[in-house]
């Protein structure tokens, strides 16, 4: 148990580099025997696995992007009826959203890609604060297609001691259904007084207002960790005052970053510390030219990617997730952590630099600003061709204060955004009810390019 729970984040990047080579070289080596779509690829380009003996040599290895996998997912399965029954036993099922078409592809677990979640999960209590005898709450809606966070939510919990209430969020229409409505969970909620809420911020914030409005109180709440949707600065604080407005004993908010696929978070031990990559020993994080696929020196923006070094079921090798980010391998000046990389500026969504009436526009920089604008509760950004034009519309969601001047938040928002890209948009004010509604499965999209989408 000692070496499981050992914080490896301290070793030295030598021996990180070492272990990761070392894992690296036998992952290879099974996806060339058991890999529908390495091996072809492998074959295809000449590569053997001697060829790829160290995380230096990697960089001559393909890049697989999320096309690839959602265009033949059961291709990425890998299979192997020689290894132990641990790595052959299909623990679950989770689903990661397709491409443009949405149509979801699967992710495949096996019991030790499960139990290595789990394992890394107790060394991240370093980060995250559950504790023995915590009772966490899943806020993430219960999908037809299985999310990787609500699933892991049960498994998070059972190693670190607490316990899990899921409560089922995502009714929809007259479908006879398990799913609770807000009113509902909020009352199973207040019932079962939580240490921990985890969900997806949009949702978690609405939630904990409504809980606010009513005047109750969630006193022993402490942490709340959001992942799977951007997290504004402004997003947040709000976060932050909806605690202490139902009274939580702490109000610390915990943003993880991961992806389905590659099954595991990154968090930050201190708000703007970066997010640190906390399974390094499972996962080698990389950032990419996107032109030459050569990895980026530290410091040096380009694509994220990551290779998984140990996993059994869906395994990529070299996969961009489709965020841009920048990294360092330097010691944490926070924590003084040195046996990984940290994320020093992102992730930022490829998709977010595109050209609107032919200027280059950040849409992810924009949204911030305007998530920072005063009076500003949430918003989302719809790029769209209208008479034939590229045309900007900003869905704005005001803070309950603003009710009384209307035209003059409108003006705020439009002069925001006017100076951040000399565009000039289309202001249309909702109810953050109506932002998170139309989100599907309650996941709130900041940026929707429409040109790309019809
Ligand atoms: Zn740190």
């Amino acid at each position: 148990m000692e070496t499981i729970v050992e914080d490896i984040l301290r070793w030295s990047p030598e021996r990180i580099k070492e272990l990761q080579g070392k894992r690296l070289r036998e992952a290879v080596s099974r996806c060339f025997r058991g890999h529908p779509h390495y091996r072809k690829l492998m074959e295809r380009q000449g590569i053997t696995p001697d060829d790829i003996q160290t995380i230096d040599d990697l960089e001559n290895f393909p890049v697989t992007t999320k096309a690839d996998f959602v265009a033949n997912p059961e291709a990425f399965r890998l299979q192997l009826d020689d290894l132990p029954v641990e790595d052959q036993a299909l623990s679950r099922i989770i689903y990661t959203t397709g491409s443009t078409t949405g149509v979801p592809a699967p992710v495949y677990v096996t019991a030790a890609d499960h139990y290595d979640y789990m394992l890394r999960s107790v060394r991240r209590r370093d980060f995250i604060d559950i504790r023995k005898g915590d009772l966490m709450v899943s806020l993430f809606p219960l999908t037809p297609y299985p999310m990787g966070a609500a699933g892991r939510a049960i498994a998070e919990a059972s190693a670190c001691g607490a316990a899990l209430l899921e409560t089922n969020p995502g009714h929809s229409g007259d479908l006879v259904s398990p799913h609770r409505r807000t009113a509902e969970i909020m009352e199973l909620v207040l019932e079962h007084q939580p240490h921990i809420l985890w969900g997806i911020p949009s949702y978690v914030l609405k939630f904990l207002k409504s809980v606010a409005s009513t005047g109750q109180q969630l006193h022993r709440l402490r942490v709340v960790m959001v992942t799977g949707e951007g997290l504004s600065k402004a997003m947040e604080q709000n976060i932050r005052d909806a605690m202490t407005a139902v009274g939580a004993e702490d109000n610390n908010v915990v943003n993880r970053y991961g992806s389905t696929e590659q099954g595991s978070a990154m968090v930050e031990c201190v708000p703007g510390s970066g997010f640190h990559d906390l399974a390094p020993d499972s996962v080698f994080m990389e950032v990419l030219d996107p032109e030459t696929g050569k990895r980026c020196p530290d410091g040096v923006e380009g694509e994220l990617a990551f290779t998984h070094l140990n996993r059994s079921g869906t395994t990529l090798l070299r996969f961009a997730v489709g965020d841009r980010a920048v990294l360092s391998h330097e010691p944490c000046p926070h924590c003084g952590r040195t046996g990984s990389a940290r994320m020093v500026s992102g992730p930022f969504r490829s998709g977010d630099i595109v050209k609107v009436k032919g200027t280059l526009v950040n849409l992810a920089a924009m949204c911030d600003l305007v998530s920072k604008t005063p009076g500003v509760e949430d918003m989302q950004v719809i790029v769209e061709y209208k008479d034939g034009l590229d045309s900007l519309r900003i869905r704005v969601a005001p803070h309950e204060s603003v009710s009384v001047d209307k035209d003059s938040f409108v003006d705020r928002v439009q002069r925001v955004v006017q100076k951040a890209t000399s565009i000039t948009p289309q202001i249309e004010t909702v109810s953050m009810g109506d932002l998170i509604g139309a989100a599907a499965a309650g996941k709130l999209r900041r940026v929707i390019d429409q040109r790309k989408e019809s």
